[in-house]
């Protein structure tokens, strides 16, 4: 696909429809696709940090979640056509999951916000099938154990909300363990949805 690229940071040019189509065709494919939510803070991030640099050229899409990275574009002649906010694109993906029935995740957050976002998320989609909920405030030793519960049962979306970088090197860490087909990072959504 057509991408910007800004500071070694990847940006593709994509709407919101175009991107919540290509991730129905990543949820197609039994694979993990790895989606980050680059805006420029994350781009400033990665210019102190060549391992999320890194990372963030690995991904299988990155949206343009910001303003910033849109003027940017502009200036380079290299316009991304519009702002898709990590927070939206999970809402609209949600709306999906929930009409075809795929099963997600929900890591990150504190404890009881993540449980507020999965009681939130229940009442608000009927058809919903969020299978199973972890905090993000985890040790190491507890790693395997959760990979395990989001494998066994058979996660399609996997929203990470640990903040950035954390998110993105959680999720490329155990990129070969990871059976779900997409894992995107969603910063403080859990947050907001959990109100
Ligand atoms: N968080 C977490 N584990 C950590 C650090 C942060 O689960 O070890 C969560 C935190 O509770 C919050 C989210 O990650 O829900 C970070 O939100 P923030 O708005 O800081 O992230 P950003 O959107 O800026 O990436």
């Amino acid at each position: 696909a057509d991408r910007f690229v800004i500071f070694g940071v990847p940006i593709d040019k994509v709407t919101m429809k175009k991107a919540v189509d290509i991730v129905e065709n990543f949820l197609l494919e039994d694979r993990l696709h790895i989606v980050a939510t680059p805006n420029a803070e994350i781009v400033m991030m990665a210019q102190n940090d060549d391992e999320y640099k890194e990372i963030l050229n690995k991904t299988d899409l990155n949206v343009p979640d910001g303003s910033g990275v849109i003027f940017a574009s502009k200036i380079y002649k290299e316009e991304l056509p519009e702002r898709v906010a990590g927070f939206d694109l999970m809402m609209e993906l949600i709306k999906i999951a929930s009409l075809k029935h795929y099963k997600i995740y929900l890591l990150g957050a504190k404890a009881d916000v993540v449980k507020g976002a999965y009681l939130n998320l229940k009442s608000r989609y009927q058809g919903i099938d969020i299978v199973g909920f972890h905090d993000g405030y985890f040790s190491e030793i507890d790693e395997e154990e959760i990979i395990n519960d989001i494998n066994e049962k058979k996660t399609d979306l996997l929203f990470v909300a640990l903040g950035a970088p954390k998110q993105e090197k959680w999720i490329y860490k155990n990129r070969n363990k990871l059976n779900a087909k997409v894992a995107i990072g969603v910063g403080g959504s859990f947050d907001v949805i959990a109100g």
